[in-house]
């Protein structure tokens, strides 16, 4: 009889905590509980990738009716309905998370839907009021959208927020250049919201190949975004009656005799919003995407010895290991690549190194990604930025109207790139820009994980006529850098 209630407790039923509970369980044979304080399947199945890439379909099929007419069809498109679409969505997350909870169940994992913080390095305490010992914790709590330090930003939504709104606003402003603002400025605007953008920095998409980031920006714009860069949001509030009469909405600030916040505001309707370019706006919507943080508040964890680093990160080591030996964590609590498919295998790893016996730290290195916006950006290992400051590179590119656009008079572009090292030959970094490039970058991943050469590129006969084919027949560098 072990001196524990479980083998293993694992705080928080998303990707990476499921994954974990349920190979320790199923595989290696321990007595596993899980606590989930919300809806199982987490971020990704709940409020990110899952009901995301549904948008994403959602929000494509305007262009694809548009060009279909190029095609000969006798095509029109009716408007899109949001609450026919968000109630099969809803089920379709229902069915989801049931499948997370019959998952669980089946590999013989307990679950409470409970809150859970730990009161000792061995012993977790649930807001039931029940208190459980285990050789093992495993904290996969994940993180949350985060608003930024502005007065009244609670009045704006965040990603959580918009799968759950009751009606699509005519307009919104999104703040922000990562991920998600470019994936929902993309999405929003496929459906026919009004979209502006403010983003703070030069160019979205920080730390994305800058060729890659300047095409995404055009093709964005293309769309009918309102992209404004080096923009942000200085103050918002709620729109009242007769504020437009005051010089209209474009009219500089200096014009507009602006007091914020209002008192007398009211509750619901439009915001008003002054940015750093020197206009107030009116939207129906703000959304903040302006990052998120790891869930690792009041949970007793520094109590109990466990080190947090930036913005509430656990700190852990390539074992995801925290300093107190009994406690792991894994996911975006601990912040180190804050995607579902990597949460999963630091799930794996875990079970591997506690459960088996056998010490396999993650492989954090070339991990592919994709942006989901419209075109997507796939990518995997260095930007050319990246690669230049290590060694010289070879720079292979080429940009051009994909077959089925083109015939259609669209304009949109893709970018192939691929960084190749001048000393080894070794393909160091692919750079995708078209529809689909998700799909394509998975598989391109592959060979540049394996550490194909361009060599080894060149050899690969091309698939005729494909938007991907540029990829194998690329002969001569663009530059060298
Ligand atoms: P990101 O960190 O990618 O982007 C946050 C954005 O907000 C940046 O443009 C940042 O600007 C800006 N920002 C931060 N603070 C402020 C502020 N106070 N005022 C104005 N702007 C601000 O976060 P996301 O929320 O977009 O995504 C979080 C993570 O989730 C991603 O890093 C990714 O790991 C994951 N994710 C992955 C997806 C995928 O794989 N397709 C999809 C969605 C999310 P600056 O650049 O100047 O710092």
């Amino acid at each position: 009889m072990s001196e524990f209630d479980y083998d293993l407790f694992v705080i928080g039923g998303g990707s990476g905590g499921v994954r974990a509970a349920r190979v320790a369980s199923s595989e290696a044979g321990a007595k596993v509980a899980l606590a989930e304080e919300d809806r199982y399947g987490g971020t990704c199945v709940i409020r990110g990738c899952v009901p995301k890439k549904l948008m994403v379909f959602a929000s494509s099929y305007d262009g694809i009716t548009e060009e279909a007419t190029h095609y000969g069809w006798d095509i029109k498109n009716g408007g899109f309905d949001w609450s026919a679409f968000s109630g099969r969505l809803h089920n379709e997350l229902d069915r989801l998370e049931g499948v997370y909870r019959k998952l669980l169940d089946g590999s013989g994992v307990t679950t409470y839907d409970a809150r859970a913080r730990l009161k000792d390095a061995h012993t977790v305490e649930l807001s039931t009021g029940e208190t459980f010992t285990a050789k093992h914790v495993l904290v996969a709590t994940g993180g949350r959208p985060v608003r930024p330090d502005l007065p009244n930003a609670d009045l704006g939504i965040v990603s959580d927020d918009i799968f759950n709104l009751e009606t699509l606003p005519k307009s919104i402003l999104i703040i922000g250049g990562g991920y998600i603002a470019c994936e929902f400025a993309c999405i929003l605007s496929g459906l026919g919201v009004e979209v502006t953008q403010y983003y703070r920095g030069a160019q979205i998409l920080r730390g994305f190949d800058d060729e890659a980031r300047g095409l995404i920006a055009e093709s964005m714009r293309e769309q009918g975004v309102d992209l404004h860069t080096g923009t942000n949001i200085v103050e918002v509030e709620r729109y009242r009656e007769g504020d437009d009469e005051e010089g209209g909405m474009d009219a500089p600030v200096e014009a507009m005799q602006y007091a914020m916040p209002a008192k007398d505001a009211p509750q619901e309707g439009p915001l008003k919003v002054k940015s750093t370019n020197g206009h107030i706006k009116v939207f129906d919507q703000v959304l903040f995407a302006t990052g998120r943080r790891p869930n690792s508040d009041d949970m007793g964890l520094e109590d109990v010895g466990v080190t947090l680093g930036r913005g509430g990160a656990i700190e852990v080591d390539e074992y995801s290991q925290t300093k107190v030996p009994s406690i792991y964590a894994i996911g975006d609590v601990t912040d180190r690549v804050n995607l579902t498919p990597v949460a999963i295998r630091e799930g794996m790893a875990f079970v591997e190194t506690v459960f088996h016996g056998n010490p396999t730290p993650v492989d954090h290195d070339l991990i592919p990604s994709a942006v989901f916006t419209q075109p997507e950006l796939g990518t995997v290992g260095m930007t050319e930025e990246q690669a230049r400051d290590k060694e010289p590179v070879d720079v292979y590119c080429t940009s051009f109207r994909p077959m089925q656009s083109a015939f259609a008079d669209k304009p949109g572009r893709v970018l192939m790139k691929l960084i190749v090292s001048q000393e080894s030959d070794k393909v160091l970094g692919c750079h995708i820009v078209a529809p689909q490039a998700g799909e394509m970058i998975q598989l391109a991943g592959i060979a540049v994980k394996m550490g194909a050469t361009k060599e080894d590129f060149d050899r690969t006969v091309a698939v005729h006529p494909t938007m991907s084919e540029e990829i194998v027949t690329m002969r001569k560098p663009n530059r060298t850098a």
